[in-house]
């Protein structure tokens, strides 16, 4: 009897997930790509995410993130690479179309989706210009760029704080403030994953939209810089944003955590090393330096080390807790390095997030909300369409 209503709970997640939006808040889906080549319409046996396994996972939509590191700011070729990196993106969502298509708006995700395809909202994790020139703001939006991060990265932008720097700004400039009414203006996802505390407490009181911080997790169950604390999820939820969980444990785990940083000797987000670097190296130097990180695995701990899958639900329950259903979503940044739970090989796996929900007893509302409906709500409100 056990066996039937395990089969039959099985069988409800299953139709389930495939029946609903999964909209992912980040993907690092070309990194791989700029570095060594190849193509995201080609399944891999490594990594984490490619769009024949995406499919398989159930995606119908994700933040399609291009990511800038930290190598590229000594020298002030931030700008180049971001270039690059969007160049490449809308190269390859052009290569297959027939799997994949760009979308400006919440209108054109639905008609995407319609017609049997995922489709990618372009993210920019990291800075496209440290300096933040509203001229170039606006060229990347022409360029389809719908979200960008408000910190560089694990580093401090000249107008706005990143968690894991200097702090140098105290949060936002009289230019940080500029640059989110123009982000307002132009219809662009304010994305605070990675930004200080101040930062996103600033970025809250001004910006006319909510906010999301789309891969993330809670300094209630780890008390680093890169998670966010309870006082700023309430406010961020009061704002009406989103807040999307990392897949990895390393985020969620103090125990992964420690793990980690042992091992690595740093904690994960520490970039200390690169402020000290020599600006002048070229450019394809730092292609080939960083080249080898990609695609980013995680940690190589132990099984016993590792979340489950219903550990890593347990985390986004405590923020249906604090600020109800209407706040979470995923965000899992695939091939950006997470530390997957024991038993998830990759993007194929999402099913099991969807089954451990059914097995809390969510409501099949409640999981459609966190598998993507609250961040298309977002994105439909902050894209006005
Ligand atoms: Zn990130
Ligand atoms: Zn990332």
């Amino acid at each position: 009897m056990a066996c039937t209503l395990a089969g039959q709970t099985a069988d409800h997640a299953r139709n389930l997930h495939f029946q609903s939006l999964v909209f992912d808040g980040h993907v690092h889906a070309i990194d791989r790509e700029l570095y060594h080549g190849g193509d995201i319409g080609t399944r891999k046996s490594d990594g984490m995410w490619d769009l024949p396994r995406a499919k398989e996972g159930g995606v119908k939509a994700l933040f399609f993130s291009t990511y800038v590191p930290e190598d590229y700011y000594p020298g002030r070729l931030e700008t180049r690479q971001a270039l690059r990196e969007i160049d490449l993106a809308l190269e390859q969502i052009a290569k297959n179309s027939s799997a994949i298509e760009l979308a400006l708006t919440a209108r054109d995700i639905e008609r995407i989706n319609q017609a049997g395809k995922i489709a990618a909202v372009l993210d920019l994790e990291g800075s496209f210009d440290l300096d933040g020139d509203l001229g170039l703001l606006r060229d990347f939006y022409k360029l389809g760029l719908r979200s960008y991060q408000l910190s560089a990265h694990n580093w401090d932008n000249n107008y706005a704080d990143s968690c894991c720097a200097q702090h140098k700004n105290h949060g936002l400039t009289e230019h940080g403030r500029a640059f989110i009414r123009e982000m307002n203006r132009l219809g662009m996802v304010i994305n605070v994953s990675h930004a200080s505390d101040e930062a996103i407490s600033q970025a809250l009181d001004i910006s006319t939209d909510p906010l999301v911080a789309t891969h993330h997790g809670l300094r209630s169950f780890n008390d680093i810089p890169r998670n966010m604390p309870d006082d700023l999820l309430k406010k961020l939820a009061a704002k009406g944003g989103v807040i999307g969980f990392q897949i990895g444990g390393d985020f969620h785990s103090r125990k992964l955590f420690e793990w980690r940083t042992a091992h690595a000797g740093k904690p994960f987000w520490d970039t200390g090393d690169i402020a000290k670097r020599e600006a002048a190296m070229p450019l394809p130097d730092i292609d080939r330096m960083i080249a080898p990180q990609f695609p980013m695995p995680g940690a190589d701990a132990p099984g016993d080390i590792r979340m489950t899958v219903d550990e890593w639900v347990g985390v986004v329950d405590r923020a249906i807790h604090l600020v109800g259903e209407d706040h979470v979503a995923l965000g899992t940044d695939f091939d950006g390095g997470p530390t997957l739970p024991r038993g998830f090989r990759d993007v194929r796996d999402l099913p099991l997030i969807t089954e451990s929900m059914v097995r809390r007893g969510y409501s099949d509302a409640r999981i459609r909300k966190f598998l993507g409906g609250n961040l298309l709500r977002v994105f439909a409100q902050v894209t006005r369409h």
